[in-house]
């Protein structure tokens, strides 16, 4: 390949990135305009996992500002690769082992995935000096999957007043990661309980705003029921291999 091949297909990528986050976008507005909501209410928020920094460059040059990372190493290589973008804000999504705790308090700004006391007791002695707090939000465990990350709706209220307790943590919100629901009817049954259960932690903590909710196949319903973040990878950067 030429230097002259590569530099197209790199703008062609651009192109292809820049039209996904526009489509994108309008979406969020139509599913706003739907649901009664102002546009601005929903957060964007690009998950870039598997994808080169270059994806993540296309989209920063198309306006994205927010983006979602699930692997710690890859997260953090993209971050460090990437720190002379300004504005950029880097959200862990994924799972997160107890070893691993100081690499995303030390790099991201959100932290999405929490459901244990003892990572968020990490988080909070590990956030160095001179960062404002981790941004994190309970992962919730919406359907009872025993297959799935998160607490039990029921375990909610007492576990968000143990993480405002932590210093060096901002208690945002909740997360969720729906199954694929056999019907409409359930799939709105269960973001309701989500969303009710958001509310209520509204009405407990002036810092709760945020409810991150919908990926590419839900972001619709999602937005319906409430969500003010969507967590949006196939849509912009195409499939994932594996
Ligand atoms: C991968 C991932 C997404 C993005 O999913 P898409 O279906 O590609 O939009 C969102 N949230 C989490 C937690 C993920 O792991």
């Amino acid at each position: 390949m030429t230097i002259a091949d590569s530099g197209a297909s790199d703008s062609s990528r651009y192109l292809h990135i820049k039209a996904a986050v526009e489509r994108v976008n309008a979406q969020i507005q139509e599913a706003c305009q739907r649901a009664q909501r102002a546009p601005s209410e929903v957060c964007l928020l690009a998950v870039s996992k598997t994808k080169p920094v270059s994806d993540i460059e296309h989209a920063y040059r198309a306006g994205q500002r927010h983006f979602g990372e699930n692997y710690v190493q890859e997260g953090v290589e993209k971050i460090t690769t990437l720190a002379h973008l300004p504005e950029v804000t880097w959200h862990f999504i994924g799972p997160l082992q107890s070893n691993k705790t100081k690499e995303v308090a030390s790099h991201f700004d959100w932290m999405h995935s929490i459901d244990r006391l003892k990572i968020a007791r990490r988080l909070d002695e590990q956030r160095p000096v001179g960062l404002p707090p981790l941004q994190v939000l309970i992962q919730i465990n919406i359907d009872d999957e025993a297959s799935k990350a998160g607490i039990r709706l029921d375990a909610l209220t007492e576990f968000a007043a143990q993480l405002s307790a932590f210093e060096h943590l901002t208690l945002r919100g909740v997360m969720a990661i729906p199954k694929a629901y056999a019907s409409e009817a359930e799939q709105c049954a269960s973001f309701s309980r989500l969303a009710s259960a958001f509310h209520q932690l509204q009405g407990s903590y002036p810092s709760v705003d945020t409810l991150s909710l919908g990926m590419s196949g839900d972001l619709e319903p999602a937005i319906a029921h409430g969500s003010t973040m969507v967590r949006i990878g196939t849509a912009i950067f195409g499939q994932r291999k594996g």
